[in-house]
């Protein structure tokens, strides 16, 4: 794509571009591959601005990989609750553990052994390793990949597989040979802060003279549109339960993804974390909650429970749109479910829950604080 002054012409404006004017972010302080895998893992489908708290709070209690393989899972998931996406904490200490008894440690710093850990995919290993190591891996990302289907003017869904095999090879043929992690970070930096999927700031952009989707005044409408699984609408109720206390109830975390898939009354959607008795709905909400807690719960047959309706959510994950439909349960005793736990309503975050879990809790705090006014 370009000729080998331009080439180097190209590299020298990107790097000393993000070297003039990138973030200061706190995992570009250091490198130490653990904090750097840390922080590629909490980015994934998230925002810098969100992880941080979140990354520093993580360094606190779990300060270096071993710390992170000996820990109980339910303090690890509490740390990360709230970011979502939660097979990343569980693949993150998997990988820790692999890493302390197979690599004395340390994060691996051969391309098989890193792609050979659970949650690291082909991005992952390439930006850890060239930004913790500065070996010679091109990252492909989101950011990544639209930057260069804008330098290159490249039409089309860029996802399909073999369009992104030929990202890749154009990102490698570009990765500046010298400084590797610096290159990978200034292409990721451009993406995130001036190439952006609207309003690309091209008059700002250090490699602008380079973009042919610029010259050809269509930089704003590349990448071509994703084809998009159509949007699946899922109604959930979920039963709040409280005592005159003011506890709850809790169901643990489903044990396996095969247990997921069977089991209705624990959607995969409300994550394998622990949550409020969940069910999927289709006719009456309220009363389609009580034929699944009376089978849920057998020893709690006779019970003549008043649901109260506490409002309606909205939540999404991936492409299901859910409604969520909580409901409010004054009992003098909580049922006795095996593995749950009876936490106070005002603090469910004691143990590990979802984004979606909280939604209900606060929907239920609400309805319990409107009843008594
Ligand atoms: Fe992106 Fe504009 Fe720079 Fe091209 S010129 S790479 S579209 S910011």
């Amino acid at each position: 794509m370009f000729n080998r002054r331009e080439l180097a012409t190209f590299r020298n404006q990107l790097l000393g571009w993000f070297r003039q004017f990138q973030r200061d972010l706190p995992w570009r302080r250091t490198k130490d591959p653990y904090r750097i895998w840390l922080s590629e893992i909490m980015l994934q489908q998230t925002r810098v601005a969100a992880v941080i708290p979140y990354y520093e709070r993580f360094l606190q209690r779990f300060p270096d990989v071993r710390s992170l393989a000996i820990a109980p899972q339910d303090e690890v998931l509490r740390l990360w609750s709230g970011l979502g996406y939660y097979s990343r904490p569980r693949n993150l200490q998997k990988a820790a553990q692999q890493i302390t008894a197979k690599h004395k440690g340390r994060f691996p710093t051969r391309l098989d052994d890193a792609l050979a850990l659970p949650g690291i995919g082909n991005y992952t290993a390439a930006a850890i390793l060239s930004i913790a190591y500065d070996e010679k891996q091109a990252v492909l990302d989101g950011n990544v990949a639209r930057v260069l289907a804008r330098l290159c003017a490249i039409r089309g869904d860029i996802r399909e597989p073999r369009r992104w095999q030929e990202l890749q090879e154009t990102a490698d043929t570009l990765l500046e040979q010298k400084s590797p992690g610096d290159w990978n970070q200034a292409m990721m930096e451009l993406g995130a802060t001036l190439c952006t999927p609207k309003s690309p700031q091209c008059l700002l952009c250090p490699v602008a003279q380079f973009c042919e989707g610029r010259r050809q005044g269509i930089a704003e409408s590349l990448p071509g549109k994703r084809k998009k699984r159509a949007t699946v609408e899922v109604a959930l109720a979920a039963a709040v339960f409280t005592d005159g206390k003011g506890q709850t109830l809790l169901l643990p975390p489903p044990k396996s993804t095969r247990e997921n898939a069977s089991a209705d009354h624990v959607p995969t959607l409300v994550s394998r974390m622990w949550h409020f008795p969940t069910f999927s709905v289709a006719g009456e909400p309220g009363k389609d909650l009580i034929a699944f807690l009376r089978k849920e719960l057998p020893e709690e047959q006779n019970c003549n429970w008043e649901l109260v309706p506490a409002g309606k959510l909205r939540h999404a994950v991936t492409y299901r749109a859910i409604t969520l439909l909580p409901f409010l349960i004054e009992v003098k005793n909580l049922p006795r479910v095996s593995g749950a736990k009876r936490v106070p309503l005002t603090d469910i975050s004691s143990l590990p829950v979802s984004n979606l879990t909280r939604k209900v809790a606060q929907a239920a705090l609400a309805a319990v604080a409107s009843a008594k006014s």
